[in-house]
């Protein structure tokens, strides 16, 4: 069956089912961002074409919000609890909706388990059940659920799970052996899935999928009508919990943000203003969401005092023209050294609130600064207010950017398939590229074959030794492109080191995530033996590691140019 875009959610709506606050929030939200939904999808439609989209049967099981694993989030939708995650399912949902693909969905184990047709209490039967649905979107509490009452069916169909994922899981953490033995192991990681399967909220590692979600976008008659509206000495605070207020330092930075400009929050009350919020800020209490996107549409700066890290609101700041000021983490906070970030599945280093905003939106959108430095602030603060900016959404965060990249995904990732091309191992393979001109790195020879189906196409290969304690990360982003890990079994041979000329002494296959690698003491390289530990994510001082880059579209990173 073929899929066909779909323009009226009410169907949808029905299908989310009612009760929860968390759901009531979620369908508010979907109904309200219908009208732009349909425009992407028509948009969309004009884009591909005539392109075969397979009708897939979608199983969405949204873990958190089962009574099962606690439900935390639902009590606190109207309480200043955090609602980033309910805003990615309400927009994972309408996204899968709109592609025209059958949904169903569940946020009860009992739902599950009769979607799943496994009986109830027959969660170790040794037969495997059929799956009826070609997709399931979860999340670790649900992945968690499933194995345990999926019994055998959960290890044949696990290729078919995607994890939504926030913050990410890298693959030292995901490969169960390697993070027992050396010491990645957290409260989530140990899947051992292909770390592309997890899905993450902002492009972090692209050793995951960037899922993300949407910001409302504006039409000219509204960008007009903000650009006329600004109140230019008006600032809203980030945030719609009282703890937020409590940051060291607040006094000398609030005592000059309030010399300049009229301080706004939205924080959670129930009957008294909340101690922790000086009496010179005007705060409306938690908004609903329109009227909280109203109040930005007024205001010049939306400005950040270090927590909650990377949700959407900044996005949505700056989507309604708003400046979003930040504090710079000088050091970096990460799960070594920061409570919240403790026991997640990732090494990444976070240098400000909103690193998104920083690194992918920045000026005159973003300024981030050291709040400490009162002098720095300060110029900040005066900078801003004499500056003009419109409103501004990156693509990947608009409705027709969510819509082409799960698209994408959803025609092209399969993780059931038998594994890629060409197998690691010392074996020197036939290979497919060449020294560039320039002798700087490697590009995919134009005679060479391509491996049919392989995506993104791997014509789209550069590859470089990136300097000693570099992440390939950081080095395919200092030449403009983006790691692409699944190009790493192409990498993973001595022809590669080869024609980049790196003196290899020796050459060792091994189970390291930064592999294949070079040291240059010894003159070692060094080829990785378990494909599930190629990582983009990671360095040692010890090596220059082998790096596999592609291009990227404008404004919609998870894609390379020839990726549709
Ligand atoms: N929001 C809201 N009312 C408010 C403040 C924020 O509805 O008074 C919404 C906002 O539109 C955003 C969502 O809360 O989409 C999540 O925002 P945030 O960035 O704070 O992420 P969280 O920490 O809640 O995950």
């Amino acid at each position: 069956v073929q899929a066909v875009f779909r323009s009226n959610l009410s169907h949808l709506l029905e299908l989310m089912g009612s009760g929860k606050e968390s759901l009531i929030f979620m369908k508010k939200r979907a109904k309200r961002l219908t009208a732009q939904w349909a425009v992407a999808a028509q948009r969309l439609s004009q884009k591909l074409g005539a392109v075969q989209r397979d009708q897939k049967q979608i199983l969405v099981h949204i873990g958190f919000l089962t009574e099962e694993s606690g439900d935390v989030f639902s009590p606190r939708v109207l309480k200043g609890g955090p609602l980033g995650e309910m805003v990615q399912w309400a927009d994972i949902l309408a996204a899968l909706y709109v592609l025209g693909h059958g949904l169903r969905i569940t946020v009860s184990l009992k739902e599950l388990q009769s979607n799943l047709g496994v009986p109830p209490g027959r969660g170790n039967c040794p037969l495997t059940v059929p799956l009826p649905f070609d997709l399931v979107y979860t999340d670790y509490h649900g992945l968690q659920q499933m194995k345990q009452h999926m019994g055998l069916s959960f290890k044949k169909y696990r290729c078919r799970i995607r994890v939504i994922d926030t913050f990410g899981t890298e693959p030292a953490y995901n490969h169960e052996e390697y993070a027992t033995l050396h010491g990645y192991r957290t409260n989530w990681g140990y899947w051992n899935l292909n770390p592309k399967q997890f899905m993450t909220m902002f492009p972090h590692t692209p050793d995951n999928s960037f899922m993300g979600f949407v910001s409302e976008e504006l039409n000219e008659t509204e960008k007009q009508l903000v650009r006329g509206g600004k109140a230019s000495n008006m600032a809203v605070v980030y945030g719609k919990e009282a703890s937020i207020w409590k940051v060291s330092g607040k006094e000398k930075f609030l005592g000059i943000l309030n010399k300049y400009m009229e301080i706004h929050g939205t924080v959670y009350y129930e009957s008294q203003r909340p101690p922790e919020v000086p009496a010179f800020v005007k705060n409306h209490g938690l908004l609903p969401q329109p009227e909280f996107q109203q109040l930005l549409r007024k205001a010049k700066l939306f400005i950040g005092f270090g927590f909650p890290y990377e949700g959407p609101a900044p996005l949505e700041a700056i989507a309604n023209g708003c400046v979003f000021l930040q504090s710079r983490f000088s050091p970096p906070h990460s799960s070594l050294n920061h409570e919240f970030f403790r026991g997640k599945p990732t090494s990444r280093e976070v240098f400000s609130q909103h690193p998104y905003a920083e690194n992918f939106i920045g000026k005159p959108h973003v300024w981030t600064v050291d709040y400490n430095n009162s002098d720095e602030f300060e110029a900040a603060i005066k900078a801003i207010m004499k500056t003009q900016v419109d409103p501004y959404l990156p693509y990947e965060y608009t409705c027709e950017g969510m819509l082409e990249r799960i698209h994408a995904y959803i025609q092209h990732q399969d993780f059931c398939a038998a594994p890629g091309p060409a197998p690691p191992g010392t074996r020197a393979l036939q290979s497919p590229f060449v020294l560039a001109p320039n002798a700087t790195h490697l590009e995919w020879a134009q005679n060479a074959s391509v491996a049919p189906g392989a995506w993104p196409p791997a014509h789209s290969l550069r590859a470089w030794l990136a300097a000693a304690g570099r992440a390939c990360t950081d080095a395919c982003l200092d030449h403009g492109l983006i790691c692409e890990p699944s190009f790493f079994p192409f990498l993973n041979s001595q022809d590669a080191f080869q024609k980049l000329q790196v003196p290899c002494d020796s050459t060792e296959s091994e189970m390291n995530h930064l592999y294949p690698a070079f040291a240059q003491p010894g003159r070692e390289c060094f080829l990785q033996k378990e494909p599930l530990l190629f990582s983009c994510a990671g360095s040692s001082t010890k090596y220059h590691r082998l790096c596999p880059c592609r291009d990227f579209r404008k404004g919609q990173v998870a894609l390379c140019r020839d990726c549709l």
